[in-house]
């Protein structure tokens, strides 16, 4: 299939369909699968579905259908990463001296290999902490693997993503981290499980809605607006409030870094600490951002880069629309709605979050949570043709 749109490069998709059809037939294999922010609001689009009835708890359902053995959600590890990247940045910011500001965001890999190829300067000021879909491979074959008592080989580790790049990511050698070989496995995009709904023929206008697997399986709405540029920002800085205060902030504070623009700034005060910020979307911006940093121009302090234009709504492996930016506005609005209506908003109340730290990773930033979450940028090089079997 060819992209036209993917902003990270990539030319031809590599389907991974046939790989996962094989996992779920191999008896030997328990099938983990978890499912990104972005995907609950575009998995309906070509499948017929309108948006209000493509609940992320129909896909669950027709997963289950499927053969899935566990079903979770990224939002999940999503929280876990504003965990780890918010309390990395306030021990920088308390630190200010001896670090060098802007932090940038680390989870989008597209981003991440444009700053590794183009502004190799810059890579020390990446977070360290690994994207969620990574996070949530580590905790799938360390922790969940001790919960099933099974060894962590035996575990298939699927995700289903918004984007392209991330079939890249999972196979950086350094980046996986549990026993097993890899942490997360196999990638699939929003277009691939379309395609494998349709195969299987599961009606979906049929499914009734079905809960997520536990206890990964609960995000809050901090984890869900990951998928919309901005969103990564909004919940970091929810939580970082609640970690330089002890008190929350009202859940909508930071609504000034929503916004489908291409560059937005803000400054936000966290009692007393005045923190710019910056929220960039398409490497276009991102480009025009450093050279103004570089300039002198403008100076922030944390800034969100997005390699697609309104984040991963707009991610390479979505479904392809006639309009997309209109489709990836639709999708952003959606997952802001989802925001309002979750019982949970903040990343530091999410109880299996909680409930992690005590009974295994011990803290943010502990040396267990360094070793599974966190990485070096630099430990591995750029490869020549990351994202295809072949170019076209
Ligand atoms: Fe992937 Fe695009 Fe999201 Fe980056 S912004 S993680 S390239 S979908």
């Amino acid at each position: 299939q060819c992209i036209t749109h993917c902003p990270v490069g990539a030319l031809r998709e590599r389907d991974d369909v046939d790989k996962v059809f094989d996992a779920l037939a191999d008896p030997d294999k328990i099938t983990v699968i978890q499912i990104a922010p972005a995907v609950r609001a575009a998995w309906g689009e070509t499948l017929g579905l309108d948006r209000e009835k493509a609940t992320v708890k129909r896909l669950v359902s027709a997963l289950r259908k499927m053969g899935f053995d566990y079903i979770f959600d990224t939002t999940f590890s999503a929280d876990l990463t504003i965990m780890e990247e918010g309390s990395e940045f306030i021990e920088k910011l308390k630190d200010k001296e001896n670090n060098k500001f802007p932090m940038y965001t680390s989870c989008c890999p597209g981003w991440v290999r444009y700053a590794k190829s183009h502004y190799p300067e810059i890579v020390d000021q990446l977070s360290t902490a690994k994207s969620p879909q990574q996070m949530f491979g580590a905790v799938a074959k360390t922790y969940y693997a001790d919960i099933l008592g099974v060894d962590p080989d035996k575990i298939f580790s699927i995700s289903v993503m918004p984007c392209i790049a991330k079939k890249h990511e999972c196979d950086i050698p350094t980046i996986n981290d549990s026993k097993a070989e890899k942490d997360v496995d196999v990638v699939l995009t929003t277009r691939e499980i379309d395609r494998m709904i349709r195969s299987e023929h599961i009606n979906v206008h049929m499914l009734k809605e079905e809960g997520f697997d536990m206890p990964l399986g609960i995000g809050t709405g901090a984890g869900v607006i990951f998928g919309a540029t901005g969103g990564v920002m909004e919940a970091a800085l929810r939580s970082a409030h609640f970690l330089v205060t002890g008190k929350n902030p009202k859940p909508d504070a930071f609504k000034e870094v929503r916004g489908m623009d291409g560059w937005k700034e803000s400054t936000i005060d966290i009692a007393g600490i005045k923190v710019r910020t910056a929220v960039v979307s398409g490497l276009g911006n991102a480009d025009k951002l450093i050279k103004a940093i570089e300039a002198g121009t403008v100076e922030y302090d944390f800034v969100e880069v997005m390699a697609c234009p309104g984040g991963c709504s707009g991610g390479g492996g979505q479904p392809i629309a006639d309009k997309e930016e209109k489709y990836t506005e639709k999708r952003v609005d959606k997952l802001y709605e989802l925001d309002q209506m979750s019982e949970i908003r903040f990343s530091h109340e999410n109880p299996s979050i909680t409930k992690i730290y005590e009974e295994y990773l011990e803290a943010p930033l502990s040396h267990k949570a360094h070793k599974l979450l966190h990485t070096d940028h630099d430990s591995w090089d750029m490869p020549l043709s990351p994202f295809m079997e072949d170019e076209v």
